[in-house]
């Protein structure tokens, strides 16, 4: 039926149909019960590589009774994961296992991530529908030009390794960098390497919105606003945790640190209490803030853009997993002093969590942490930033969450764009 209704749409209309190449989105989608036990076992995964970078880490569970007790476990190194009542887990390596270990913290159970990690090449066979780098880029590459009177393609700027942060831009007046009066929408992924959940539903965002411009709710965003999608914001960090043959379970960017540990957390990079509560001065742990704020290229990157785009009104950043939509502030407990902002901020939180089944949540709830790119989007730039955290049980949580996922996020980021033009029309 949906095939039927979409070749009516575009035997009708005048728009650019599909370059024969481009993959629709129903095709997208449709890979993931296609693509499951047709693909060929990956190859022999490099076991050598893989043992050495997991040696002495852990998936660990400590206690940790409140807020207090979780922004100082971050301050000393460790990325709480998933929080369970009183206790928390999260990935610990060998500097930070013998603090773990000690008196002053409650260790609960700890198992050595080797015996964890599934072995993988590229994404694992079944995991194929995820798209790596070169995939992300293709299928943008593929979406601008088969919608060229409105959606163009450009890079934020380049990563540590020379990467190019792509940014698909549907605007119907204005191409590439070019300024713009309409009002803005960012949505980003894949900040976090591992968070390869959050690059699908950006990059087939795209897809939907493109498929369905002609749907008169659609058309109107299309028409009115300016909407940039960037589906891996640290592309470099990404392709790292799946090169290998094994996840790697990595968060960070590649920066080589002073002390030859490698990667800075990007989302304890920006210049909003920049390492204050809830990150590490410490370089190898994974909420390693940096030697000093935006000290990172695609930190720096991301500050131009925003600068730059003072028309944004409305920002998303995808990470996972916590089935949770995050509004400032992230690195202070106390409530943004602007009410107007507050009030929205918590009613269009509460709208998305409905279509999501997400919990509408403001951040230094979960924990205190500063740095965050949020934090900084909102007080730099007046948009409204929201963090969301995916949904599914852990950062490899498999082919088949992803439809459900995207479908969700969609209504999600559509509801978004339908108050972009005046958020505060909602309060
Ligand atoms: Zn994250």
């Amino acid at each position: 039926m949906y095939k039927l209704i979409l070749s009516l749409v575009l035997a009708v209309s005048a728009a650019p149909v599909f370059a024969a190449e481009t993959p629709s989105y129903d095709q997208l989608l449709g890979q993931l019960t296609s693509v499951q036990g047709e693909i060929p076992l990956a190859p022999v995964a490099d076991k050598a590589a893989f043992a050495a970078e997991t040696e002495g880490r852990y998936w660990v569970t400590v206690k940790a009774a409140d807020k207090r007790a979780r922004t100082k476990l971050l301050e000393a190194g460790f990325d709480i994961v998933e929080i369970n009542g009183d206790k928390v887990s999260g990935i610990a390596g060998p500097e930070l296992m013998g603090l773990l270990s000690s008196k002053s913290y409650g260790l609960v159970e700890k198992t050595a991530l080797a015996a964890l990690v599934p072995d993988t090449k590229d994404f694992p066979s079944q995991d194929a529908i995820y798209h790596n780098y070169q995939e992300t880029y293709d299928l943008l590459k593929q979406l601008a030009s088969a919608n060229s009177d409105i959606a163009s393609l450009f890079s934020i700027g380049k990563t540590v390794e020379g990467r190019d942060i792509w940014c698909l831009r549907l605007n119907s007046s204005v191409k590439g960098e070019g300024p713009s009066t309409k009002p803005g929408a960012f949505f980003m992924g894949n900040l976090h390497a591992r968070e390869h959940l959050t690059t699908e539903v950006s990059v087939l965002l795209a897809a939907w919105l493109l498929e369905h411009r002609n749907d008169a709710d659609v058309k109107k965003y299309l028409s009115t606003l300016d909407i940039y999608i960037a589906p891996m914001a640290n592309p470099d960090g990404s392709e790292y945790d799946i090169k290998t043959g094994s996840y790697q379970y990595y968060r960070k960017n590649m920066a080589k640190n002073a002390d030859k540990s490698r990667g800075v957390d990007l989302n304890r990079n920006f210049d909003s209490w920049w390492c204050e509560a809830g990150a590490s001065t410490y370089p190898g742990s994974d909420t390693y803030c940096g030697p000093r704020a935006f000290s990172e290229p695609e930190s720096q990157h991301l500050k131009r853009f925003f600068e730059g785009r003072r028309n944004l009104k409305t920002h998303i950043t995808y990470h996972s997993y916590a089935s949770e939509i995050l509004y400032p502030w992230g690195g202070n407990e106390a409530d943004v002093p602007n009410d107007k902002d507050k009030r929205a901020f918590i009613k269009i939180a509460t709208e998305m969590g409905k279509l999501t089944n997400y919990a509408p949540t403001k951040s230094s709830d979960m924990y205190v942490a500063t740095g965050d790119s949020a934090d900084w989007v909102y007080a730099a730039t007046g948009a409204l930033a929201f963090t969301f955290e995916l949904e599914g049980r852990g950062f490899y949580p498999g082919a088949a969450i992803v439809k459900g996922a995207v479908e969700r996020n969609i209504k999600a980021a559509v509801y978004l764009l339908s108050v972009t033009d005046d958020p505060y029309k909602v309060i």
